[in-house]
């Protein structure tokens, strides 16, 4: 322990940014899960929103061989080698048809979730406004207190397909706002946006002059047959628009660190120019492994995903559990009964079942009410936990008992 000179102890305290970062809400539900374990219990763990499936084969063999290759092991190129940017530009034009061209540019970024949590630092002056999804990604909120700037919620309501009612925003926050995050396909709801939404959004981010910050790290992830969605693909979105593709969820690549930034080439060269002073861009050999991932995209793994929705969704519908039932991502977004606390409800749920879900006040005030269960775990775990939910007439009476009025 460091002691001062004069033998008091010597307490460096956190910056003042850093103590208003909301706690860590899953302390409670780790410690259910190991006194359940310490029970005996086995989990079925639909809490992580983590690819359960390997990285395609011959995305891991093109790292391999790059990792060999000793001009990889010197300094990264910082926005990525044109190799790579030249995968990303056809990715963008293959799968959205948007064109990388004079407008707009791309950038590599150590995974999504570094680039999301910088863009405030980069584009915002403390106290601007950012209007923040509720529920919502954490990192968003936290970025922004980061920034010293103002997070404002953007609730997404039930009620509205979970898709921001942006003119019920009044004219003083709109007034004082410098971005928006927007995340669709969408993290927790699984909600989508039609394109006709995305063009009234950009329309609207030009005319008050707000950066959209589109997340768009569940792009394939959607079940309403409609293909993927860029803000990109709205004319004019460029001037107004950066945007996050992420290579984690897409092709199960979360342990490998690298993402996309797609926008206006002038909004794209800010953030590069500040990024160059953090970081040093994306090991050389991962960014082989994504070009070898951006040029070969199928669709296996939305099939698996398909499959399981469906088990969960319906067996939790026998069960009459209130499945909101949103087409996109790899997330089922359920609705508990009036006046039920997520994190009590979750944690009794593990208690008695084994089954881990993520309560829903873990993404923001608005998700207060609801849980998430990832479908990031094998069919026959699904079957499993919907046989555990049903399994003695007792104690699916107890869950609906719940259900109805609510965890006591
Ligand atoms: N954005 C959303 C909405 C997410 O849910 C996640 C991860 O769960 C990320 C970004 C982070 O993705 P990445 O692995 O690319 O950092």
């Amino acid at each position: 322990m460091k002691e001062s000179r004069k033998g008091k102890r010597v307490v460096i305290s956190a910056s003042e940014r850093v103590t208003m970062l909301p706690p860590y809400l899953f302390a409670q539900i780790d410690r259910q899960k190991e006194a359940a374990l310490k029970k005996g219990m086995e989990l079925i763990d639909f809490g992580i929103g983590d690819p359960d499936m390997p990285t395609p084969l011959h995305i891991v063999d093109a790292g391999k061989e790059a990792v060999t290759e000793p001009s990889f092991h010197r300094y990264p190129n910082g926005s990525g080698s044109e190799f790579f940017l030249c995968a990303a530009r056809k990715w963008m034009r293959t799968q959205f048809g948007v064109e990388i061209g004079e407008e707009l540019d791309v950038s590599s970024v150590i995974g999504t979730k570094e680039g999301i949590a910088h863009v405030p630092l980069f584009f915002c002056n403390p106290g601007d406004v950012v209007l923040v999804p509720n529920p919502g990604y954490p990192v968003y909120r936290a970025s922004v207190i980061l920034a010293d700037a103002v997070p404002v919620d953007l609730p997404l309501l039930r009620e509205n397909a979970f898709v921001p009612d942006i003119s019920s925003i009044s004219s003083e926050i709109i007034a004082g706002t410098r971005m928006i995050f927007l995340n669709y396909p969408n993290n927790p709801t699984g909600a989508v946006l039609t394109l006709d939404q995305m063009s009234e959004i950009v329309n609207w981010a030009r005319r008050e002059d707000i950066l959209i910050v589109s997340d768009n790290s569940y792009s394939h992830i959607r079940f309403d047959g409609n293909p993927p969605r860029s803000f990109l693909q709205i004319p004019g979105a460029g001037e107004v628009c950066l945007e996050f593709h992420s290579l984690s969820k897409t092709f199960n690549m979360t342990g490998w660190r690298v993402g996309l930034i797609v926008g206006g080439s002038q909004l794209i060269r800010t953030f590069v120019s500040a990024k160059e002073n953090i970081d040093s861009g994306v090991f050389t050999a991962v960014q082989k492994a994504a070009e070898a991932a951006l040029s070969s995209y199928t669709s296996g793994y939305f099939d698996i995903y398909s499959k399981r929705r469906e088990i969960l969704v319906n067996g939790l519908k026998k069960l009459d559990w209130d499945v909101c039932d949103s087409p996109g991502t790899f997330y089922v977004w359920v609705k508990l009964p009036k006046e039920t606390q997520s994190m009590r409800f979750a944690r009794k749920l593990i208690a008695q079942t084994g089954i881990v879900v993520t309560p829903g006040s873990g993404f923001g005030t608005y998700g207060e009410g609801y849980i998430r269960f990832a479908l990031t775990i094998p069919e026959e775990s699904i079957h499993k936990a919907i046989g555990r939910l049903e399994q003695k007439e007792l104690f699916s009476h107890r869950i609906r008992a719940w259900l109805k009025k609510g965890v006591e």
